[in-house]
């Protein structure tokens, strides 16, 4: 059975079902999604309420059981507008976007008739295992200046094997959510004054920080040079890159003394810029620029989501400038880079996609060729298996994407490597070649992590905040058994900043029960606990996130194995436990 025409024929069955309970509904458009149907729907004079959702689900129930055939037939337009009267949407469609239409076609299902291109399942019996899922806000066209709407998601799997698992995934992911992660551990918070903006509170910059250390050092070791580029260029500039065409409606415009600027919606042209400055010869290449490079890009208020889509974030964006015959073994170390780097963060199961050359695309077929097998045959000299999306890569060159899937088997695309034939034409970059003539450099665009902030929203979930001590915004809290230790507890505090340990002094006057609590919910990897033996012994004792104790142990030993762990970005808490 096809899945999107089971998960499309369910949003004409989930239309009918909202029309028995109301009959003046008005229906926009109900395609299908990633994981079911919505359909957009205006109840005039009222609204679909979350008690309706179950009456829904088992009008739906009904009318699938009756496995009722999907019918089609065709009107001219003008017909479908008399018969359509009383559907404004519908009579807005065949207004608007089918105005150039002679004749349309319906579908009917069990005395219901739909405005529909199709395609639909046989009948309402095969439409798989379904529910109604919630109700969301949307517009007509998805433009806030037209009619607001109600948008019914449902879901829709081939069994109901599938669609509980997805459940029981989504019910998995609720409790994990990164927002509420964020709020419990003070890592960052949203404002309507600035909606899909980020504001990082001082633990979630630290964290934030770290990763850029990480992403930094890891650059650092294979040859990237770092750069900065401003987040405000001439509008002629994206222009001559092509985003001003192909981006616009994503980029934030303004002007200074009359002339047009646009905030940078990607670092690319700034990275080119940079290249231009100067003469390059083929012993310069691969030059390898990487930057840390805050994006703009509007996405509507609706699909707005926490740290996973934001209208401002933070690329590990590199450019690698470099000789056709090198983008082989560029690739090759690209991908031993993503490997490393996923694993540490516990993201083992990766899935490769090669994407290949689309319909419309600039370039001539040798060169798209030779660039296509160059991915794929440094990934296949690794042994690394991927699967080829034909025809999905952009416009200018071919790419290969990484997945990761969660500790929740959800996937996530985070890194890219992309060839790039058009940037270099459009900015006539060149090379001085070996025999002294002037080549133009293969462009490759990659990124490892993506986005910064999506990225740490991603692993968030992944560890519901329980971030290992390398990474962790607060390392150690140092707590007194009683305030007569507090004293001691300052000089602990002061030997482990120097020692370069992020730890954080709780003299709050508590019983330590609940200082341990605490710290416990903050995720604190180690609780320092001091007591009137610690302080005479002048020594320390380590109770562990997960419930072990390391006791009486010198400060020294302490930072010197934090300092190991972190250096080599385990995630353990301690290398031996103590039996
Ligand atoms: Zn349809
Ligand atoms: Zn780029």
């Amino acid at each position: 059975m096809d899945l999107h025409a089971m998960r499309h024929s369910a949003a004409h069955v989930m239309a009918q079902a909202i029309r028995e309970l109301y009959p003046n509904a008005q229906f926009a458009f109900g395609p299908e999604t990633e994981t079911g149907f919505y359909y957009d729907v205006k109840i005039p004079g009222g609204a679909i309420g979350n008690e309706d959702l179950p009456k829904i689900e088992k009008g739906m129930q009904r009318i699938a059981k009756g496995r009722h055939p999907f019918v089609r037939s065709e009107m001219s337009r003008d017909e479908a507008l008399k018969y359509f009267g009383s559907q404004e949407f519908k009579v807005k469609a065949l207004e608007g976007l089918l105005a150039g239409e002679k004749t349309v076609s319906l579908y009917e299902q069990n005395g219901f008739t739909d405005l529909c291109k199709g395609p639909h399942v046989e009948h309402t019996g095969q439409i798989g295992a379904f529910s109604v899922d919630r109700i969301a806000g949307s517009y007509w066209l998805g433009d806030s200046k037209n009619e607001p709407l109600q948008r019914v998601y449902g879901l829709c799997f081939p069994t109901m094997d599938e669609l509980k698992e997805y459940k029981t995934m989504m019910e998995e992911a609720r409790k994990r959510d990164h927002r509420e992660v964020g709020k419990k551990l003070d890592l960052f918070s949203f404002h309507e004054e600035g909606p899909g903006f980020v504001f990082w509170h001082p633990k979630g910059l630290t964290l934030f920080n770290t990763l850029i250390s990480f992403i930094r050092d890891e650059n650092d070791s294979r040859g990237s040079r770092e750069i900065k580029t401003p987040e405000i260029l001439s509008v002629d500039l994206w222009h001559r890159s092509g985003h001003y065409d192909n981006f616009r409606e994503h980029m934030y415009f303004t002007s200074a003394e009359e002339k047009p600027y646009a905030v940078k919606p990607m670092n690319c042209p700034g990275s080119i810029l940079v290249y231009k400055e100067g003469l390059h010869s083929f012993r310069d290449l691969p030059l390898r620029l990487m930057e840390m490079g805050h994006v703009h890009r509007f996405e509507l208020s609706g699909v707005l989501h926490g740290l996973f889509r934001l209208r401002a974030f933070t690329q590990d964006d590199g450019h690698i400038y470099c000789a056709p015959e090198q983008v082989e073994g560029e690739i090759s170390s690209f991908v031993d880079y993503v490997f490393h780097v996923y694993k540490i963060f516990g993201f083992e199961d990766v899935t490769v996609f090669v994407s290949t050359r689309p319909e419309h695309s600039m370039g001539a077929d040798e060169v798209w060729e030779s660039s296509t097998n160059a991915l794929k045959s440094a990934l296949e000299k690794k042994g690394v298996a991927y699967k080829v999306k034909e025809g999905e890569g952009a416009f200018y060159g071919p790419k290969i994407e990484f997945n990761v899937k969660d500790c929740i088997k959800r996937n996530w695309q985070l890194g890219t490597i992309q060839v790039d034939f058009s940037m270099p034409e459009r900015f006539e970059l060149d090379y001085v070649h070996t025999d002294g003539s002037r080549r133009r450099p293969v462009l490759l665009h990659r990124a490892v992590l993506g986005s910064l902030e999506r990225f740490l929203g991603i692993y968030m979930e992944q560890v519901v905040g329980a971030f290992p001590p390398w990474l962790a915004p607060v390392q150690a809290a140092i707590l007194s058994v009683t305030d007569n230790q507090n004293e001691y507890a300052k000089e602990i505090l002061a030997a482990l900043k120097a020692g370069g340990v992020r730890a954080e002094l709780d003299v709050s006057g508590e019983r330590l029960n609940k200082k341990i609590r605490n710290a416990q919910l903050a995720k604190t990897p180690y609780m320092i606990i001091l007591g009137e033996k610690e302080a005479a012994a002048r020594n320390i004792s380590v109770r562990l996130r997960s419930g072990e104790n390391v006791n009486e142990i010198s400060t020294e030993t302490f930072v010197r194995t934090v300092g190991d762990l972190s250096a080599s970005r385990s995630n353990v808490l301690w290398p031996v436990l103590p039996s």
